[in-house]
């Protein structure tokens, strides 16, 4: 009885031939226009039609909605390669093992639904999660609550797990009595880690991430690190990833770590602080990504060295080498912060301060997060320019990112897929 009383009350409410309303044309006047690709225009109206950008520079169709950015700089939406939407800062073992131990997964991912807007606020439109430290696949939940209208958020490419053998990463040190958290998928073999790269497409993993390395130290003037995996474990790792039409992002921070990934066919290097000239041609020659993640590295170096490991402090160093050998050499360094690895109050455009302070002009900062940052997600076609067809994801600031570029850390204005989000 009850069910069918439902099911005609629906069908009084919901008809089913409903027209299709028609789509909804907002036009932004800006006044300079940075397209994401390296063009600068003045005077730019952009004409937004539902969720994509329809044209550039058109007369206002009449009963348009005109939203007036003439006295503001107009960017495509940014986006972030790499974040842990799931971890709010982890300077010290402490900070992450009190994470694991004392916050619920269900705890851990309502606060994963106030970063993600934290980021949007913040202007950054997409973003791609590198791991969800211990909570499973809560990173699929948020992003499929984003994608439904629940919480509001950037679009997501998440990576869920990654993946550690056995031993090699957080939580440790703990009593063999107890079962505690693990801060990956462990897998082991060359059978397990294609089952677990299975088990993480099969509940959507957009990415899949590994850990190449930890153990970071000091050699003959290198940074070294210990592998994780043995070769034929990477290889089997990055093969059936690819096998399922995922790309593979390696955390590689000794450039024993990075060596191996690059064997292995990784599709990004993540940190990378021990890139010297010869791992540097190798990325270049198979057009490797690089996240470099300065900011943080800069922001957990005190902590850690106060924790005893002073190497952070040196890696700092290293990396701001590192980074002026890759830009010479026309490395593809795509926009990435770790935030996560430190508090979501910190604004993750804090990195493009450092991106220029390394040696990047400001237009090749603002295209290694749009752009650059696209290519890396292979949205070339809808994300990371202001141009016909893309999805209309675009930002504004008020002041001239190009003259200084931390005015990116305050966006006035923000539109994702059309809708407005932010407009002071
Ligand atoms: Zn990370």
């Amino acid at each position: 009885m009850r069910p069918r009383r439902l099911l005609a009350l629906a069908i009084l409410v919901l008809p089913a031939a409903a027209p299709a309303a028609p789509p909804v044309t907002t036009v932004l006047r800006c006044g300079r226009l940075l397209d994401g690709r390296g063009g600068v225009r003045d005077n730019v109206s952009v004409v937004v039609e539902g969720e994509r950008i329809k044209s550039l520079g058109a007369e206002a169709p009449s009963g348009a909605r005109v939203i007036d950015l003439s006295r503001a700089t107009c960017l495509p939406g940014l986006i972030d390669n790499h974040t842990h939407i799931l971890l709010q800062g982890d300077i010290t073992a402490a900070d992450y093992d009190e994470q694991l131990l004392k916050e619920s997964i269900p705890y851990r991912a309502i606060r994963a639904t106030a970063a993600v807007r934290t980021a949007l606020m913040n202007g950054f439109t997409a973003l791609r999660d590198l791991e969800t430290e211990g909570a499973m696949y809560a990173d699929v939940d948020v992003k499929t609550a984003i994608n439904r209208g629940v919480v509001p958020g950037p679009r997501m490419f998440v990576s869920t797990r990654a993946l550690a053998p056995t031993g090699t990463y957080p939580l440790l040190g703990y009593s063999w009595e107890l079962r505690v958290p693990e801060g990956v998928q462990v897998a082991d073999g060359v059978d397990g880690v294609r089952r677990a790269v299975r088990e993480q497409v099969k509940y959507g993993a957009d990415w899949i991430k590994y850990y190449s390395d930890r153990r970071y130290f000091m050699r003959d003037g290198a940074l070294h690190s210990w592998v994780n995996f043995s070769d034929e474990e990477a290889k089997a790792l990055v093969d059936e990833a690819h096998r399922l039409g995922r790309k593979v992002a390696a955390h590689a921070i000794g450039r024993d770590g990075i060596e191996a990934a690059l064997r292995a066919g990784a599709d990004t290097i993540e940190h990378g602080h021990g890139l010297d000239d010869e791992l540097i041609d190798v990325m270049v020659r198979r057009g490797v990504y690089w996240c470099p993640t300065i900011f943080v590295g800069a922001y957990v170096a005190e902590g850690r060295a106060a924790a005893g490991a002073p190497i952070w402090k040196t890696m700092v160093d290293l990396e701001r080498q590192a980074f002026a050998k890759a830009l010479r050499k026309g490395v593809r360094i795509s926009y990435g912060t770790d935030a996560g690895g430190y508090a979501w109050t910190e604004n993750q455009a804090k990195e493009f301060a450092y991106l220029v302070r390394y040696g990047m002009t400001p237009m090749q900062a603002i295209q290694s997060a749009t752009s650059v940052a696209a290519a890396l997600l292979g949205q070339e076609a809808n994300l990371g320019s202001v141009e016909p067809g893309r999805y209309a994801d675009v930002v504004a600031v008020k002041g001239a990112p190009l003259v200084d570029i931390t005015e990116l850390e305050r966006v006035s204005f923000v539109m994702k897929g059309g809708a407005v989000y932010r407009q002071d």
